[in-house]
This record gives structure tokens, sequence and C-alpha cells, in this order.
């Protein structure tokens, strides 16, 4: 397949998974539709995603996936044409040029597609990538090992001293010796998530991708709202719930500090994704 010409610096915004939510009480408690927000990257050394939300293997219900009582909760669409692979086909990109992946963390809903990229290389915090490898009891249900069993090409980052708008941060990816792409821990959710930054092409600043460091878009808002079943599920959710609170308080203040050059969204958030559609 011969692709579109590449634009380096190019952003795409993709849904890689609508959810239905099961229990929303007529949206009372939460909002019924989720998305899994995930970022194409053009660089002229190839392409990169941040996260890859839900793959092949989900739309083809390959065992050890997502259990049993997630899906009945989340109810994911599973439809082949917001798998990342199947959008990026759609755009007339070959899905072989996919040179990086950047997780925020290993959740099933953000790592769902990494079989359909196997060329990738994968970059990931390490506390997050031995969460997922060696998970405990109750994380057994959030990390499924059979969505990286094709042994992904992993590039495991540490915290090395950097720095990013004034948080502990690590570059993923620099181009001509300019960070592009640079995690930003913002453990809590689980062990070692992260959020993504990701310099806009030309002076238009950043996007952050906070991964799930907050479901309800306006979390991130002064003054803050959450409807409350997202609340909720957020608190069972979070490895760490105080640690998560501080950072989403540091995402907070970033945002209102920053309303003209970081744009700061979350990974599920419908709102969030619309902004730019
Ligand atoms: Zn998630």
């Amino acid at each position: 397949m011969s692709g579109p010409d590449r634009r380096p610096g190019a952003i795409h915004h993709l849904n890689c998974g609508t959810m239905s939510l099961a229990v929303t009480f007529g949206e009372r408690l939460a909002p019924r539709r989720i998305v899994a927000h995930c970022l194409l990257v053009e660089r002229s050394e190839g392409l990169l995603l941040v996260d890859t939300g839900f793959g092949m293997g989900d739309v083809r219900r390959e065992p050890g996936r997502m259990t049993y009582s997630s899906r009945q909760l989340l109810r994911p669409a599973l439809d082949p044409a917001e798998t990342a692979i199947g959008q990026l086909r759609a755009m007339g990109h070959d899905p072989r040029d996919v040179t990086d992946i950047v997780l925020t963390h290993m959740d099933f809903d953000h790592v769902g597609g990494l079989g359909d990229f196997p060329q990738a290389t994968v970059h990931v915090f390490g506390a997050e990538l031995d969460a997922a490898t060696h998970p405990t009891l109750r994380e057994r249900s959030r990390y499924r090992k059979a969505m990286w069993a094709h042994g992904p090409k992993w590039r495991v980052l540490a915290d090395a001293g950097d720095q990013w708008e004034g948080f502990g941060a690590v570059t993923a990816l620099d181009t001509n010796g300019a960070d592009d792409v640079v995690l930003v821990p913002l453990h809590g959710h689980t062990r070692g998530h992260c959020g993504v930054a990701v310099r806009r092409p030309g002076d238009a600043g950043w996007l952050f991708h906070a991964g799930d460091a907050f479901f309800d878009h306006r979390e991130a808002h002064d003054p803050p709202a959450c409807a409350p079943g997202l609340a909720i599920f957020q608190r069972l959710m979070a490895v760490d719930h105080g640690q998560r609170m501080r950072n989403l308080e540091r995402v907070r203040e970033l945002r209102s500090a920053h309303t003209g050059d970081i744009d700061v969204f979350c990974a599920h958030a419908a709102a969030d994704l619309d902004r730019f559609a």
C-alpha cells in the first residue's frame, strides 16, 4: 500500500474504543458515552501512537483479554473501524509505518491494539511495566497479558531528572535534539501512570494527554466538577487515591496557567475528544 504524503508534526485525535456504560441512571450518575482518546503523530521518522485503545484481538474476542465483568460494565463497541489499525488504513497509511507507541499506562483499554503493530517500539514507564507484568491479585483484572503476548519491543523509561513545565518528566522521543514527546509521571490511577506531552508543530505549544489522571473533563477545570459515578469508579480503580488527587490538582494548575499554550485532555471524556473533531 502506498501511504499518503506524511506531514511531519501533524497530529490526529482518534477514538479507538467507544464504550457505553451500563449503569448511568439516565446519565445522572455518569455519561453513557465514553471514548478511548488516542493520538496519531506523523513524524519524518515514522508514525507514532499515544495509547492504542482496543485492537483487532479484542474485536476477534481472543481469549485472555477483557474480563466478562469489565465487558458488561463498559460495553465496548469493539468495532474494527474504530481500532487504530482500521483508522490508519482508512487514512491511507501503512500500519507497518508505526515505529513508536507511547503508553500512558497498561490498563486493557489502552493497550488492546499493541498486537496490531508488532514492529513498533513501545515506550513505557518502568514502574508501569513492572505493575503490568507482576500484578497484585487486585491488579489482575486490569492488566491482561494476552495483549502483549506477541512480545513488543519495550523501551523502558525511568526518571532521569528531566523537567517539563515544573513536572518531573522523561523524554520519550526527540527530533533533532528537541524534546517533542515527553512522559510526565502522574501516578495514582496505576503504579506507573503517566501523562504524555506532545509538542505541536510551529509555535502552537503542547498537547497534554493526561491519560486516566481524570475521567470527567470538568475535573481539570477550575472550579472542578465530576459526575458522581465517575468519582466512585475512579476511587475504586486508583491504586493510590491520595496521589491521584494530588496529581490532579497539579494538572488543574497547569491547565489554568497555560490556557493558550497547553491543551489538557484525558483519555475517556467524549467532551474532550469532541473539541478536536
Ligand atoms: Zn482507561
